[in-house]
Parts: structure tokens; sequence; C-alpha cells
């Protein structure tokens, strides 16, 4: 990590006094990563939030939804090309920025699930203070570059926040006990999981499974990259690839008191569940909801 980077994220932690401070002037919006639930009781944890001071609270699963839409498009038109790096990891990304440039062409220009939410949010919810809140620290790096984010908190932040305010572990209070927002997806829910977004993208029609490949890890990820020849990667169309080894359930600002294994399960778990039983909560988040909103970014 460069000097930049690290003054940037220096800058990002020490805001974290800003937040701890809701204003009474501002309107606060969380998205909450789909990770989420490896780590907290759902749907606590929404009531948490809210006792905390967020009056919205709301997934990122749709902006996951939004992003494969877009992914989709650009791989039904162009996967040909070349070899195809999935870009919703802002450590891969910066990786491919300082050690591989020639890749950057590679990176697929769609927003990550991040990125796609706050533009579905500053749709949907105008006027409110957008805070994701993840297990990783380079997506401050992502919403600084973005400007559509206001702030981005670490779930160790988040409990640092939880105890500082004296939010209880257990909500009871009727007032904040209310789930997500609208909008909402069930699917891509496991997006947080190493091979996350290949398997929500419905790609059967556009590729095989032979032509993508799922992998993760540094170590991983950079033997792949260093592999690449003339833009391609072997055989392969699609790389599905993410910086921590098993996904963003085991990103660096994750709370370990569960193993990975556990992790995982939970996060399959929730799905699930949720797909059984709050599918239609009103929440449903479909692509008409996002019409007029441009998914696409550069690298
Ligand atoms: S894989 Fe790790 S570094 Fe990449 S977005 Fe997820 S948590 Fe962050």
């Amino acid at each position: 990590m460069n000097l930049k980077n690290l003054t940037l994220i220096i800058e990002y932690i020490n805001s974290i006094k800003y937040i701890m401070d809701f204003d009474k002037q501002n309107k606060y919006l969380c998205m909450l990563a789909p990770s989420f639930v490896s780590m907290y009781e759902y749907p606590n944890v929404v009531y948490r939030l809210r006792a905390l001071g967020f009056e919205k609270v709301v997934e990122v699963t749709f902006g996951a939804k939004m992003t494969n839409i877009s992914y989709y498009e650009i791989l039904k038109e162009k996967k040909d090309e070349k070899t195809w790096i999935a870009s919703p990891c802002p450590t891969l990304v910066n990786l491919v920025r300082a050690k591989y440039p020639h890749l950057i062409p590679n990176l697929v220009p769609v927003h990550s699930p991040m990125g796609s939410m706050a533009l579905v949010c500053k749709k949907h919810f105008p006027g409110y203070k957008i805070v994701f809140v993840g297990p990783c620290i380079t997506k401050k790096l992502e919403a600084k570059e973005l400007g559509t984010v206001d702030e981005v908190l670490t779930f160790k932040e988040l409990n640092d926040l939880f105890v500082t305010k004296k939010i209880p572990e257990k909500i009871t209070d009727d007032r904040y006990c209310i789930t997500f927002d609208k909008l909402y997806n069930d699917y891509t829910k496991v997006y947080p999981l190493s091979g996350g977004l290949s398997n929500t993208l419905q790609y059967e029609n556009i590729l095989k499974k032979k032509d993508i490949l799922v992998t993760d890890g540094i170590k991983n990820v950079t033997k792949v990259l260093d592999g690449f020849k003339d833009g391609r990667y072997k055989q392969y169309r699609f790389l599905d690839i993410l910086s921590c080894e098993g996904g963003c359930v085991n990103g660096p600002c994750m709370d370990y008191k569960y193993p990975l294994k556990e992790r995982i399960k939970r996060v399959k778990k929730y799905k699930e569940y949720a797909s059984r039983y709050e599918k239609d909560l009103g929440r449903t988040g479909r692509k008409i909801d996002a019409k007029g909103i441009d998914f696409s970014r550069k690298f």
C-alpha cells in the first residue's frame, strides 16, 4: 500500500468521530454489507443500527443485483474480447493499478455492489448521508474515489460505536424494531462468499462453467494476474476473484468470533431463511426501481 492510500485510511479513521455524533441537521442511511450476518444476529443488528441513529437501514443486495445485470450485459457483448476480471474488490483493483496496470482494461467497468447501491439510495432516499458498513478497510478508498458514499465504517468500528453509544445487544424498544428498508434482493445474499458473484450472475446463456475461474486469497490472485498473456488468462473468459481467502466473510475487519466455516454457513442459512419467509415484504427490488441509473464506472 502506498503512502497516499495510507493517508486516506488514516483520514477516514479520524472521521469516525463525525459518525459518532449523528447531528440533528442530517438524516443518516446505513448500507449494510451482506456479510453482516456472519457475525451479527438478524434482525437484531438492524434494530441496533436504528437505535444508533440511522433513520434508514438497507441491505446492499439490491445493489449487487444491479451490478450483476450490468456484468451480464458486458459479458454478453464482449466476452471474446479479453479475459474480464471482476472488480467489486477494491484491494484487487488497487493491486491491478499498482502492479499490473496493463490489466486495467480487463477490469469490468461496473460499480461494485456498494457503488451501485449508493446510486440506488441517492435516487430513492435523496438527502440522506450514506454510510456503508462492512468487513473491509479498502472500501474507504473506494468510497473516497466515488464520492457517492459519505462514510465507511468497518464492522470493528461499528462494534466500538455500539459500545461507546451504549447500544444494548438486544433491542426491545418498538421504535427501533423495524427490519430493512427497501430495496431488497434474496439470491445475492451469498455475494460475500468466494464465487458469490458468478453464482448469482445467471450466466447460463452467455458463458459455460468452464469459462469462469473462481479463486480467492492474495497469493492465488497474484498467481493468476502474473499468468496473463496479451490480455488473456488461459482459456477463461471471466475471473471471479477476491483478495480475501473465502471472500468478504473473511475480510480484514471482520470479527472472527465464529470460524470461517461457520461464517459461510450463516450466510447461506440467512439466504435460505430470507428466500422462504421474507422474500415479499414489500421491499422487493425490481430492475425498474433502478431505471435511469448508469451503473458503469471507469478505472
Ligand atoms: S475480498 Fe476482502 S479486500 Fe476484497 S472487498 Fe471483500 S473484504 Fe474487502
